[in-house]
């Protein structure tokens, strides 16, 4: 996590250290030999597995990376704020974003922000129909538990447009933040389901 800053990043190392995953940064996945079951690395390491959960490059979709709407990298370049894009009323919103914060790091591509933009964007639109209301504004607040395993999670929550760094804080890992995210799951549930 470190868009989050060093202090959280380092307390999902530590998370991981805890239940004795190794943790291996600052190299790239060349290859993977799926019968031999190894992986192969740009440092020239090479690695053993059993099970690869690999992330494949992330792109915009096609249709995006095609539109006039995309920016230098294939993703939509919008107003961090406002959501609002280069054409006068189209706004975009959650991942098919891109924002670049002050410290040079994009925006994490997160559930939390895409939710909080749709209801910008909606209170937006919903003022702009109706000629009168305020227009809203995404503060680039957002939040995420971490699931740690063994019925325990920690909480990280901040705002990510603070200058000159995000300002995020990670919250001590206990029951009660995983028993929150049962809850916040079943709340959205209800809610949108
Ligand atoms: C494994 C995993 C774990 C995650 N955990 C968290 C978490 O703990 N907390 C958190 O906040 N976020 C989390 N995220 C991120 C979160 O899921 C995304 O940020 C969020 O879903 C983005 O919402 P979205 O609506 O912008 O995009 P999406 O949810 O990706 O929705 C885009 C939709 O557009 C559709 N689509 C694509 N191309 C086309 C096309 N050409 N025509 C029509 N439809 C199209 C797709 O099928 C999809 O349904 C996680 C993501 C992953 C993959």
């Amino acid at each position: 996590m470190g868009v989050a800053g060093p202090v959280v990043s380092k307390a999902v190392v530590h998370f991981l250290g805890n239940r004795a995953v190794e943790y291996r940064p600052g190299r790239k996945l060349t290859r993977v030999d799926a019968v031999g079951k190894r992986l192969y690395f740009d440092t020239g390491e090479e690695a053993t597995f059993d099970v690869a959960a690999v992330v494949p490059p992330h792109t915009a979709p096609e249709a995006v990376r095609r539109s006039p709407l995309a920016g230098p990298d294939g993703w939509i370049v919008m107003d961090p704020a406002t959501c609002e894009t280069r054409f006068a009323n189209v706004f975009a919103i959650g991942d098919v974003t891109t924002v670049s914060l002050p410290m040079g790091k994009p925006l994490p591509k997160a559930g939390s922000f895409a939710h909080a933009q749709a209801e910008v964007v909606a209170r937006t639109l919903v003022a702009r129909l109706r000629g009168r209301g305020t227009e809203q504004r995404f503060d680039g607040h957002g939040e995420c538990f971490v699931e740690v395993g063994g019925g325990v999670a920690g909480f990280a929550r901040g705002n990510f447009y603070a200058e000159p760094t995000p300002q995020v804080r990670m919250y001590r890992a206990g029951r009660h933040w995983h028993a929150a995210k049962l809850a916040f799951e079943r709340n959205w549930w209800k809610t949108w389901f």
